[in-house]
C-alpha cells in the first residue's frame, strides 16, 4: 500500500503523513466570514478540505474535523483598520447582525451539502468563544507579548523570535514603527490587534463584550487560535486554509497559540489551497466571476458537475474558471454518470479482486498529496478498459467514489436530458461539416461513440441510435 504524503507549507516539502495519535487525525479549517453570499472561489477551500478528509478516511483513519464560522472581528482592511464586515453588512441590509450571520451561515451550509462536502465533526463560531479568546489575550499580556493603544490591545511581534516562520517573513526587512493607515500607534507594521475597543463616538456596535481592557470585540486571528485549541487541543495534525492566509492570518495564529500555550509547533502540517481565477485573476468583487452555486444552477450547471470541475485541478495550482470550462466539466461528469448507470445495472462485484492494478494506482494518486487529476485519469482508464467486467468496474467505481464524492450510486440522468444533449452535438457536427471542419466533426462522432451513440448520415440528414 502506498504511503500518504502531504505538502507541508511549514517545511515547503511533501512529507510522509503520520498522525500524532495513531488512529484519530485532527484537522482545523478556517471557515468563512458570514457577511454575504459565498461565491464559488470561496467554496474551493472546503472542497479541498473535504478531499483531504475523504483521503484520510480512505486510508483507514478516523478524522475529527473542525470548521469555524467567523461572525465577528473580520475587518474590511487587513491592517487592523476599517470596519467590521459583519457590522457593515448589518447596517447596509437593515437586518440585525445576528440575523445576517444566521442567514449567510445557513446558505453556506446548504451549498456545502449540494457539493457533497462531508459535514465537519464540529461547527463552531467565534461569538461562542469570547471567554476563551479573552483568556488567551490575558495570558499573552501576562507573558509580556502585548501592548495597548488608543484603539485596542496589540500583539508585539518583536517579542516572538519565531514570528513569521510559516511565511518565511524576515522581520528585520519590515520597518519598525512604520505608519499604518489610521493605526499610527502600532510599534511595528506586523503587529496585530488581539482586542479592539468599541468606538466611543460615531456608529455604535451591535456586537461587543466586556473585557479586562474595556468594552470591545476580539481581533480576527485570535478566534481561530482559541477555537482550534478548544476543540482539538494542541498540538494537532493539520490546519487548512487559502494561500492568502499564509502571510498574515496563519502566521499570527501560530504566534498566539505557541506563545500562549507553549506548544511548539502547535500544528504539525499546514496545508494551503490556491485560488480559483476568473480571466486570470483571483475572483473578487473587483474582478467579477462572483457566481454562487445557485447562479451555476441557474446556468444549468449541476452542483456535482462543479464538484467534478474542481477535481480536475490539483489543489496547489490555480484553477481558471470560465463558463466554457465548467460546461465541458459537466459534459465529462455526465459521461461518467452514464458509465455509472450502465455499470450499476449489472449488479455488485468485489472491489478487492480486480486485475489491472487500478485500485492501487488510484490509491497511489490520492496519496501523492491528493493528486485528483491523476486519480481521475485512472478512473477513466478503468471504466473504458476491456479487461474488466461490468460488476468489477462498478465495485471499483463505488470504491473510488468514497473519495470523489460524486454520489455515483445515487446519480441519475433523465433520458430526455441525454437525448437533448445528443441533438445539440449532432447540430454542432452538421455545422462543422458544412464549414469543412472535418476534424471537429469526427471528434464529435467519436465522442458520441464512446457514449454508445452511433450516427447514420444519409441524404435525409443524420439519425442516431444507441449501440
Ligand atoms: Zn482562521
Amino acid at each position: 500500500m502506498s504511503e500518504l504524503c502531504l505538502y507541508n507549507t511549514l517545511s515547503r516539502k511533501k512529507e510522509r503523513f503520520e498522525p500524532l495519535d495513531s488512529e484519530l487525525v485532527r484537522i482545523y479549517s478556517c471557515g468563512p466570514t458570514v457577511y454575504s453570499y459565498q461565491h464559488i472561489g470561496n467554496m474551493r477551500p472546503y472542497l479541498f478540505a473535504d478531499l483531504l478528509k475523504r483521503t484520510l478516511l480512505y486510508n483507514g483513519y478516523r478524522v475529527r474535523h473542525v470548521i469555524n464560522v467567523t461572525d465577528v472581528g473580520h475587518l474590511t482592511d487587513d491592517a487592523d483598520s476599517g470596519e467590521d464586515k459583519m457590522e457593515l453588512a448589518a447596517r447596509e441590509s437593515g437586518m440585525d447582525i445576528w440575523q445576517v450571520a444566521e442567514k449567510y451561515t445557513a446558505l453556506y451550509k446548504a451549498d456545502l451539502e449540494k457539493l457533497r462536502v462531508l459535514p465537519p465533526d464540529v461547527w463552531c463560531k467565534a461569538t461562542d468563544h469570547i471567554p476563551q479568546q479573552i483568556e488567551m489575550i490575558r495570558v499573552l499580556e501576562e507573558k509580556g507579548f502585548t501592548y495597548s493603544t488608543d484603539d485596542g490591545i496589540y500583539f508585539d511581534v518583536s517579542k516572538d523570535p519565531g514570528y513569521g516562520r510559516l511565511a518565511r517573513i524576515d522581520l528585520s526587512s519590515l520597518r519598525a514603527g512604520e505608519r499604518i493607515d489610521g493605526v499610527s500607534q502600532k510599534r511595528h507594521s506586523a503587529d496585530f490587534a488581539l482586542w479592539k475597543f468599541s468606538p466611543t463616538e460615531g456608529a455604535a456596535r451591535q456586537m461587543e463584550w466586556q473585557s479586562p481592557w474595556g468594552v470591545g470585540f476580539p481581533g480576527w486571528h485570535i478566534e481561530c487560535s482559541a477555537m482550534s485549541q478548544a476543540h482539538l487541543g494542541l498540538p494537532f495534525d493539520i490546519h487548512t486554509g487559502g494561500v492568502d492566509h499564509v502571510p498574515v492570518h496563519h502566521v499570527n495564529e501560530i504566534a498566539q497559540s505557541e506563545n500562549c500555550f507553549d506548544v511548539r509547533p502547535c500544528v504539525r502540517t499546514w496545508m494551503h489551497e490556491e485560488f480559483i481565477t476568473f480571466e486570470g485573476v483571483k475572483i473578487s468583487k473587483s474582478t467579477g466571476g462572483l457566481y454562487t452555486v445557485g447562479d451555476l444552477e441557474q446556468m444549468g450547471i449541476e452542483p456535482l458537475a462543479f464538484r467534478f470541475f474542481l477535481l480536475g485541478a490539483h489543489y496547489r495550482q490555480q484553477q481558471m474558471f470560465t463558463d466554457n470550462a465548467v460546461v465541458q466539466a459537466q459534459t465529462a461528469y455526465r459521461r461518467l454518470v452514464r458509465h455509472a448507470l450502465d455499470l450499476r445495472a449489472s449488479g455488485d462485484g468485489n472491489a478487492a479482486a480486480p486485475a489491472g492494478g487500478f485500485r492501487d494506482r488510484f490509491h497511489a494518486a490520492i496519496n501523492d498529496d491528493l493528486n485528483l487529476p491523476q486519480a481521475l485519469a485512472v478512473v477513466w482508464e478503468m471504466v473504458r478498459t476491456p479487461d474488466l467486467g461490468p460488476r468489477e468496474k462498478w465495485a471499483l467505481l463505488r470504491d473510488f467514489d468514497r473519495v470523489l464524492g460524486l454520489d455515483l450510486a445515487e446519480a441519475r440522468i433523465e433520458r430526455g436530458e441525454i437525448d437533448a444533449e445528443i441533438e445539440v452535438l449532432i447540430e454542432e457536427r452538421n455545422r462543422a461539416r458544412a464549414n469543412s471542419d472535418f476534424a471537429r466533426a469526427d471528434e464529435i462522432r467519436d465522442q458520441l461513440e464512446v457514449q454508445g451513440i452511433l450516427l447514420e448520415d444519409s441524404s435525409r440528414g443524420t439519425r442516431w441510435r444507441r449501440a
